[in-house]
């Protein structure tokens, strides 16, 4: 596995259930596309009935994510 692999994604949907808050605002490093409802590396999900945005945020900025990333590109 290879940090490259991931894309910088945000939770898209309107009337997010917002369980963790961070609806929209916090890019964190998901594997697939834009669009699909992969786990991201810290764990989280866009939702039962969300996605992740279509858009491609500039950077991930969820720490839990950037750790994992860190992790993995010191292997
Ligand atoms: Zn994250």
């Amino acid at each position: 596995m290879n940090a490259d692999s991931f894309l910088p994604l945000v939770k898209a949907g309107r009337g997010s259930t917002a369980m963790h808050g961070d609806h929209g605002r916090i890019a964190h490093a998901v594997i697939g596309g834009p669009g699909g409802t992969a786990k991201a590396l810290c764990g989280t999900r866009p939702g039962m009935a969300a996605s992740w945005s279509a858009v491609i945020a500039p950077a991930v900025t969820c720490i839990k994510c950037i750790r994992m990333m860190a992790a993995i590109a010191d292997k």
